[in-house]
């Protein structure tokens, strides 16, 4: 497994294997099962597969959330070999990010809604994230996770207005035996906590607005939003608080219409 931290590096790295498919898995790291099965189907449709490793201070909002993000980036390369990772590109801030920059993908009116509205800047830096690394790594393939819908709605539609050559595949959220979605965030819950988390899966899986706010609010969890989404398909999509931690999640209420 190539280790590269600048884009030359990694468009080395990948010099001579662009006859097969190449795959992106981009991470901020932490990886737990739900970025495994992004690597496993990255694997299994892809010749070679790329992970990506940088916890991108672009789409933090306080400094609080970016400084506190975990990282542990031995046990990351450790889990990324043991899941056939081929080449893991793992840049300094600098390198994506350097002196001067100043360049901005908005994607504007996805980009602002719910999870948008509520973390300013927020699919901002992460479409440009995005966009950069698909330049620097150009994958035919890049896997994205369910369990953050409206960033695979706003990657979309980037790639559909942009014209980019890429296909997007999501794979559908991993969640734990109680039902919470696997979340970096959940290791800062307590016990207590975590038990009171699991209201927000139990209330999205009634598919309905209405109810999840009802059962939500009766668990003593604060609901910044729960709505049903505009996104392919339409999604019901709730963000809380837990104490001081902020969890997502989102249940598909039914098929998607239209391929990418
Ligand atoms: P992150 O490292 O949090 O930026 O997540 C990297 C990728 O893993 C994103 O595409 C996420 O949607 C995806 N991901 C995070 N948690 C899960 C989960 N529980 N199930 C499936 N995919 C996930």
């Amino acid at each position: 497994m190539i280790v590269a931290r600048t884009v030359a590096d990694v468009r080395a790295a990948l010099d001579g294997r662009r006859d097969g498919t190449v795959g992106l898995v981009p991470t901020m790291g932490a990886l737990h099962a739900g970025h495994l099965a992004l690597l496993a189907a990255a694997r299994e449709r892809c010749d070679t597969v790329v992970m990506s490793l940088f916890v991108n201070p672009a789409q933090f909002g306080e400094p609080a959330d970016l400084n506190g993000y975990p990282r542990d980036e031995q046990r990351d390369l450790e889990a990324a070999r043991e899941a056939g990772v081929d080449v893991v590109f793992a840049p300094p801030a600098a390198e994506m990010y350097p002196p001067g920059y100043q360049t901005w993908i908005d994607v504007t009116e996805l980009g602002a809604t719910l999870e948008g509205e509520h973390r300013a800047g927020h699919f901002r830096g992460v479409a440009t994230v995005c966009l950069k690394l698909f330049n620097a790594v150009r994958p035919d393939l890049a896997f994205y996770g369910q369990k953050d819908a409206q960033q695979v709605a706003v990657l979309r539609r980037m790639v559909a207005d942009l014209n980019l050559e890429l296909e997007l595949v999501v794979v559908p959220t991993v969640r734990d035996a109680d039902g919470l979605a696997l979340s970096s965030r959940n290791a800062r819950l307590s016990p207590e906590e975590r038990a009171r988390a699991l209201a927000l899966p139990r209330a999205l899986a009634t598919g309905d607005p209405e109810t999840a706010r009802a059962i939500l609010d009766s668990s003593g969890i604060d609901v910044e939003y729960v709505a049903v989404a505009p996104f392919d398909p339409p999604t019901l999509a709730a963000a809380v608080r837990v104490g001081t931690t902020r969890l997502i999640d989102n249940v598909p209420l039914e098929p998607r219409k239209e391929e990418s």
